[in-house]
């Protein structure tokens, strides 16, 4: 029997409609942040759009001659934010600020899977000596989240060992004159930080991973492998999770777990490394630090 030729095409149309729009539907989970409840949310809600669509991230009202408040620098601000977003000198307190809650953003997915314990606390992170030999002093060097991982699970199996320290980076996507790094920006940074803390936590059996991530939210591939198999992990919810990938492939209502878990954890880090570059191109007084978190708890 012929199938009928007409009668899937609305299905197919509106599938097909909303494909450019499903961002909205993660913004909308998050709604309650660009609304009068949260300090800057308004504004916050405009700089994401602007910056999602390539436009002045300030608005009309805002817009008069202004020059960077970092001591010794004072160039003009452009209207973009690329400036106000990648000056550092001064503004480290702030930049720390917004670094820490990405930070704390992944460390909640982490922490939150079964048989890992994970911390942010300085003083238990494993340190190394600095890998540059053009220092006169040994200095000491860490990651920003130090993790343990059942020692038969599926992490482990997968990172090669059960102790592993991550580095967060968070990066912006322009050069102070605004001109466009590129994707390559996030595989530069993750080198840089592979050169620096592989080899020195390698000879303490302790495995490596460097977090990477833009201002706009793009996070570069080991972090999405990472968040791949966080997913496989939740989802199975044992704590000795050999053979995970095998029986994702078997049992379909497992493979599904793991897809919608992997979705939600890529959404709300993309979503929170957003809002963040929303926050850094304003001057900080403008937003509070209220950070972007899904109503689901
Ligand atoms: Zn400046």
């Amino acid at each position: 029997m012929q199938p009928q030729p007409g009668a899937r095409r609305p299905r197919e149309e509106k599938l097909k409609r909303l494909g450019p729009l499903q961002w909205i539907g993660i913004i909308g989970v998050h709604s309650h942040l660009f609304d009068n409840q949260c300090k800057g949310g308004q504004r916050r809600w405009r700089t994401l759009v602007a910056v999602a669509l390539g436009l002045p991230t300030l608005h009309p009202d805002d817009n008069v001659l202004a020059f960077c408040d970092v001591r010794g620098c004072g160039e003009w601000l452009d209207h973009h934010g690329h400036h106000r977003a990648s000056c550092t000198c001064r503004l480290e307190g702030h930049l720390h600020a917004l670094h820490d809650r990405f930070q704390a953003g992944l460390h909640g997915i982490l922490r939150d899977l079964p048989g890992v314990t994970s911390t942010t606390d300085k003083h238990a992170i494993p340190t190394h000596v600095a890998v540059d030999r053009g220092q006169a002093r040994a200095q000491r060097e860490q990651g920003d989240i130090y993790v343990k991982l059942p020692a038969s699970g599926h992490l482990a199996s997968v990172i090669g060992k059960p102790d592993l320290v991550i580095d967060v980076t968070r990066a912006h996507t322009h050069t102070q004159r605004g001109v466009a790094l590129g994707r390559q920006l996030l595989q530069h940074k993750a080198d840089a930080k592979y050169r620096k803390h592989t080899q020195p936590y390698t000879s303490q059996h302790i495995a490596f991973l460097p977090v990477v991530a833009d201002t706009v939210g793009h996070m570069h591939a080991d972090v999405v492998r990472l968040l791949y198999h966080a997913a496989t992990v939740k989802a199975s919810g044992n704590v000795d999770n050999e053979g995970l990938i095998g029986r994702a492939r078997e049992d379909h209502r497992f493979g599904f777990r793991r897809a919608n878990i992997f979705r939600r954890y890529q959404a709300d880090l993309g979503l929170l490394l957003a809002a963040l570059g929303a926050q850094q191109r304003h001057h900080p007084q403008h937003f509070s630090f209220a950070v972007p978190r899904s109503r689901r708890s």
